[in-house]
């Protein structure tokens, strides 16, 4: 098999593990005869996949009792309708910080139900930094406060947790749930498409407390209520069980490694490769503010864009594959997901010190 290293923002690398045993199980579950994909939603089988997948991501990430884990459709972008019909609750306002693209998106599909105060954003320098929280102008009557912990796009992340009181916190953690510790009770919300960080697209997790549902903004189609799935434990309608099987196993691979704690070590080591690697030229340059950049999402831009494109084509040539950035930041971009192995990246990084050598 050839090796390649798909540096892809999503849908992204899966663990190799992950998918060789999804290989071995393909046409026989545990000898039920049958591939997950067959099987009915409501059997015995199916559900202690979907309960056991529910089990291990409540212990990586430590969620409290009184949240609920929901597994739906629709990705992250049906979220950003979900989240106003649901969390509203007879309030008018919303806060939203503007970090970037994701951020951007959310605001104005959540501008369609209600008010939304921007309560600071990063659009003044090219989304290039996240505005610390001195500098938000929150609104105390706001219904939630949504941000962007790591947008994809642009490569930033937000650290620390914003302080919001007595307002729920909500965050869109698409592209670096499981990436490191973190607080869950810290949250309102959060929410993640599956297929950055965790498996296939087509699955959506959503972590809520369980207070804060079941008051729905008039005319919330069923599908959007968050109270009825979590009554039906996903299963009001038929869930992405092949991309719900395949996310569990990725969850079993990360308690296997040592959990959240130590991925965030293997994920410092890998970004810290590729960062120093940026800081120590002037051949690339790294547009995201120190404080502020992505272990996941890694953009950078070559100081002479007329090679961009002999770059692309000689990494893919030695098997690094879908390193062109975004149109909106241009360069390059490197998607370093949990599932990216430290090799990959150390090959990206000696790949990027030849081209250098070579062509300056
Ligand atoms: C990819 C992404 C989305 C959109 O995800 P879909 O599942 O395609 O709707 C939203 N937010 C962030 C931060 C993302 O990375």
């Amino acid at each position: 098999m050839t090796q390649i290293y798909n540096f892809s923002a999503g849908p992204a690398v899966l663990p190799k593990e992950v998918l060789k045993q999804a290989g071995e199980e393909m046409l026989d579950w545990h000898g039920s005869g049958m591939s997950v994909m067959e099987m009915s939603h409501r059997g015995k089988e199916y559900m202690s996949i979907q309960a056991e997948a529910e089990a291990d991501l409540r212990e990586l990430l430590n969620i409290p009792a009184n949240y609920k884990v929901l597994f739906l459709q629709g990705g992250a972008s049906m979220q950003f309708t979900a989240i106003p019909m649901n969390l509203l609750r007879g309030k008018k306002k919303a806060d939203y910080l503007n970090t970037g693209e994701w951020s951007k998106k959310a605001i104005s599909e959540a501008k369609r139900y209600c008010d939304v105060n921007v309560v600071a954003s990063s659009e003044d320098k090219n989304f290039s930094y996240a505005p610390t929280q001195d500098q938000w102008k929150l609104d105390p009557d706001a219904a939630y406060v949504h941000y962007t912990s790591n947008e994809t796009i642009g490569g930033v992340e937000i650290f620390w947790t914003p302080e919001t009181g007595n307002v729920p916190l909500v965050a869109d953690m698409s592209s670096h749930i499981l990436s490191r510790p973190m607080d869950v009770s810290k949250y309102g919300l959060i929410y993640a498409g599956a297929q950055k960080n965790i498996g296939p697209a087509g699955l959506t997790i959503i972590i809520v407390r369980d207070d804060l549902i079941g008051d729905l903004l008039p005319g919330t189609p069923t599908m959007f209520d968050y109270k009825l799935q979590a009554d039906n434990d996903s299963m009001y309608n038929t869930p992405a069980t092949y991309a719900i099987y395949i996310a569990g196993l990725v969850f079993k691979l990360l308690k296997a490694r040592g959990g959240l704690a130590e991925m965030e070590k293997v994920n410092l080591r890998k970004a810290n490769l590729l960062y120093d690697y940026l800081d120590s030229t002037d051949f690339y340059r790294c547009p995201t503010a120190k404080e502020n950049r992505s272990r996941m999402n890694i953009p950078f831009t070559l100081a002479n864009q007329a090679l961009d494109d002999a770059f692309l084509k000689q990494a893919s040539a030695l098997g690094l594959m879908q390193l062109k950035g975004h149109r909106s930041v241009g360069g390059m971009r490197a998607s370093i997901y949990n599932a990216m192995p430290e090799e990959g990246v150390k090959t990206l990084v000696e790949f990027m010190k030849e081209f250098e050598q070579s062509n300056s």
